[in-house]
């Protein structure tokens, strides 16, 4: 059944699913997986929500090693896929359903039809939000999943890095074009702070994401450093948050997760 441009908006709600946001970025590897992940934690563990995540990036899902995730979802008596939760959060993920090392090497078709049963043929329960990493770009499954699904709204994930900018902006319009709201700009590997003498580095620029959210007249949720832990935290598939909950770089994602 192809649900996508046949239903209004507001036929598109997930039963018992409050609000879904998509966290998307314009490129890859700006951290867009990472922030979802660790933002999801922290509404779930520090704003006590009901939280879930929906892993949308089909074709690279990160969610299973950075959730520690290493086994099959089971399934109802309905057919629906019962999501594996860790770390507080209900989590879906294309890479639970497929070996680890395997490449997908999906057509369109099937990408769009892997995404409507990760989100429609998933008993999620009650949530009270949905967080969902978007996979980069503005293509075809970026909008099946916007068609698909009433996003209340989107954050943007960004390096301060000019180029990153680029295609972050591509990515806001896009959901504005479809009528999903920016809920913000995060910004993302925003500085290094040295660890012998405490200075800040901007490696990808300074304050990038901040100016481009003010240009454009969207919301600054919040700003993330570079740092080891971080990337520790998602190759050892404990998000920081959870790993090291009084840190300053925890308390960045906490504050993030309340402006969300
Ligand atoms: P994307 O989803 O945009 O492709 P990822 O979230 O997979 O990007 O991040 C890319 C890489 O950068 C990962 O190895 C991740 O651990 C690392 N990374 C992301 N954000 C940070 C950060 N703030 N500090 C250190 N490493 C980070």
């Amino acid at each position: 059944r192809n649900y996508s441009g046949t239903f209004k908006r507001s036929q598109l709600r997930l039963e018992g699913v409050k609000d879904v946001i998509a966290v998307a970025s314009g490129k890859g590897g700006v951290g867009k997986s990472t922030t979802a992940v660790n933002l999801a934690v922290a509404l779930a563990i520090k704003c006590q929500l009901k939280v879930g995540l929906l892993d949308a990036d089909v074709y690279g899902p990160s969610v299973p090693m950075m959730m520690k995730i290493d086994r099959k979802p089971d399934i109802t008596e309905d057919k629906k896929m019962i999501p594996i939760e860790n770390y507080g959060v209900k989590c879906m993920s294309m890479g639970f359903l497929v070996e680890k090392d395997a490449p997908i090497v999906w057509r369109g078709p099937m990408v769009m039809s892997a995404l409507v049963k990760m989100t429609r043929g998933v008993d999620w329960g009650n949530l009270d939000i949905l967080v969902v990493d978007m996979p980069p770009g503005t293509g075809d499954a970026q909008l099946t999943m916007t068609q698909n699904l009433q996003l209340s709204g989107a954050l943007i994930v960004s390096t301060p890095q000019d180029i990153a900018l680029l295609d972050a902006r591509r990515g806001a319009n896009m959901f504005s074009k479809v009528g999903v709201p920016i809920l913000g700009f995060v910004e993302n590997m925003s500085f290094f702070k040295c660890p012998h003498c405490g200075e800040p580095s901007f490696i990808f620029g300074k304050g990038g994401a901040r100016n481009a959210a003010a240009s454009m007249g969207h919301n600054f949720l919040g700003e993330i450093p570079l740092e080891v832990d971080v990337r520790k935290g998602s190759d050892e598939g404990i998000p920081v948050v959870i790993s090291a909950p009084d840190s300053a770089i925890s308390k960045a994602y906490g504050d993030t997760a309340q402006n969300v």
